[in-house]
């Protein structure tokens, strides 16, 4: 996504198992590779990490 990702748009490189296409190539953006998983980040179901995250843009916004 050369003008980054949007708040609340899905991320053109997920996979539709939630796997990244850009895991371990170059190409793959430096926040998302310095970025470091919590487990309070990560909840306890993808649908609870995807509440966190919406809270976060939320929270975030300009
Ligand atoms: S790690 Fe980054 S590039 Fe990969 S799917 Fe997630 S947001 Fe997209």
């Amino acid at each position: 996504m050369p003008q980054g990702k949007p708040a609340g748009v899905r991320c053109a490189q997920l996979l539709p198992d939630l796997r990244c296409a850009l895991f371990g190539d170059p190409r793959r953006p430096p926040v998302c590779a310095s970025l470091k998983p919590s487990p309070g980040m990560c909840a306890g179901s993808a649908e609870q990490a995807l509440h966190g995250l919406l809270w976060l843009e939320q929270q975030t916004a300009p």
